[in-house]
């Protein structure tokens, strides 16, 4: 049971004018670059992000931030680190993971890394490592210099891309003590997340038959990819009867060796999306009784498995609002010609109409369910939470391709950092210093849960993610591993995504 805190203690005397903020946040504004770039160039996928969250956590230290958690919730690359004290609470995070196969040269065109990294930041989540520490320097130089109370503290959310780390946050109920919580996302647009991300839960469905020569003696086989055949057939005759709200898309893992022996196992991983937690947890028991149905019918055996899912998004009005104040006075980067051309290239390689960057921010959207999940989701039922989106990449080029790597690599992604951070950091000081809207912000998440018990949707059974590399794994978990349903999967060949 949540239980919010109610009283707020922002005792600052102290003022900061938007002048001042924008100025914090231009002084750091070489760093934002800076970071951008490297984690660009790091470029670690999730959950082996090692290097970046060892360097995002050394600027913190080297910026006075206290290191209160590594490792955090049994995520390696995850962390946490605070500045100042007591309320009220102020929380922004970070990610910093990339994508597999995205990799590709800062160029307005198709070239792989000479360095031969074949993973990108497809996803821009260099850029949010970059812009949402900025905003947290620039608002740790300003709470330092005009004494403003309260405590600053940086989620490093690692691997949003598959596990994310904020759901097992979540789950050890580290965003209780949080008043509000600050984000940000590069996009193709300007705009104010108030959004409804869709829920989600991973599954991993796996069929054991009996192997046996395809020729000689089939009768003596039992085949398990005959099992995912008859599952999967059965998911896609489940469309009809889903809401327009729900997705549901798969990979066959592993469909066996070769033709000519029948496959003793074959597996699935499977997304199940729909607009909340309750639309995907029925849809979850359907799909594992499917695989059970699928099972009898070869007579193999089933294990399907929801090992990992996120909430939905909760929007919250006065924080959308103020936000989006802010982003209509900071506006949308301003672009060099060279810039402008980089774009009209990118959007020409794939074939979109030659426009460059958008020149417009959003109107204010009304909590409208968008089709893909975020981590975020399960922090926004802890805490009042909102985001922002800044257009990193051309208008048209959709975020998990390699366009987007090669503009998030660009000066067109730094200039969405720098943006971002202004942006954060003017909704910083506002709910450091601000009674007024903190308390509306409060009221808000407060009517919208009302009644509402936050449940994890990680598997209990789960003590850390799935997907973690064999070497990153703590001895415990490794034992624990022994009897449990990854182990039949092979270690490192396991990597869903979201
Ligand atoms: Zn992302």
């Amino acid at each position: 049971m949540i239980v919010p805190r109610l009283v707020f203690a922002a005792k600052s005397k102290s003022t900061v004018t938007s002048e001042e903020a924008l100025q914090a946040t231009e002084e750091v504004s070489q760093t934002i670059q800076e970071v951008g770039m490297k984690l660009w160039d790091i470029s670690e996928i999730s959950l082996q992000e090692v290097e970046s969250s060892k360097y995002l956590k050394n600027i913190l230290k080297k910026n006075e931030f206290k290191l209160t958690s590594e490792g955090t919730s049994h995520v390696p690359t995850a962390f946490i680190a605070e500045y100042g004290t007591g309320a009220p609470v102020l929380g922004i995070m970070l990610e910093y993971d990339a994508l597999p196969g995205l990799g590709n040269e800062a160029v307005p065109y198709k070239q792989p890394r000479k360095d031969h990294i074949t993973s990108g930041h497809g996803c821009g989540h260099n850029l949010i490592g970059a812009g949402a520490l900025g905003a947290a320097l620039a608002l740790k130089n300003l709470m330092k210099e005009k004494e403003i109370s309260g405590t600053l503290r940086v989620y490093g959310g690692a691997a949003e891309e598959t596990e994310g780390a904020k759901v097992y946050m979540a789950r050890d109920r580290l965003f209780d003590d949080v008043d509000t919580m600050l984000h940000w996302h590069p996009l193709n647009v300007a705009g104010v997340a108030n959004i409804r991300s869709a829920a989600l839960s991973q599954m991993y469905i796996e069929f054991s038959g009996k192997a046996a020569h395809a020729g000689l003696n089939p009768w003596d086989g039992r085949n398990a990819l005959a099992a995912v055949e008859i599952f999967l057939h059965s998911v896609n005759m489940m469309r009809e009867h889903i809401r327009p709200t729900a997705r549901i898309h798969y990979i066959i893992k592993n469909g066996g060796e070769a033709p000519n022996i029948v496959p003793d196992k074959a597996s699935v991983l499977l997304t199940c999306r729909d607009e909340n937690r309750e639309y995907v947890e029925k849809s979850v028991v359907w799909l594992k009784s499917m695989a059970e149905g699928a099972a009898l019918a070869t007579q193999t055996e089933a294990l399907a498995v929801d090992y990992y899912g996120v909430h939905d998004l909760l929007p919250n009005t006065p924080l959308a609002e103020r936000m989006q104040h802010h982003l209509e006075k900071i506006g949308v980067p301003q672009y060099t010609k060279q810039e402008i051309k980089f774009a009209k290239r990118l959007q020409k390689e794939a074939g979109l109409e030659e426009t460059g960057m958008t020149k417009d921010i959003m109107f204010l959207p009304n909590e409208q369910t968008l089709g893909g999940g975020t981590d975020v989701g399960d922090v926004s039922w802890q805490t009042p939470t909102m985001g922002l989106i800044m257009p990193a990449s051309p208008e048209g080029i959709g975020v998990h391709t390699w366009m987007a790597t090669a503009s998030h690599g660009s000066s067109i992604g730094t200039k969405a950092a720098i943006a971002s951070a202004k942006v954060l950091t003017l909704m910083g000081i506002d709910l450091l210093l601000d009674n007024k809207l903190l308390k509306q912000v409060k009221d808000d998440f407060l009517k919208r849960t009302k009644g509402f018990v936050y449940q994890s949707p990680i598997n209990p059974a789960i003590k850390e993610p799935v997907s973690l590399p064999k070497s990153m794994r703590s001895y415990e978990s490794a034992l624990e591993l022994k009897n449990s349903f990854y182990k039949q999967a092979g270690d490192d060949q396991f990597m869903p995504t979201e």
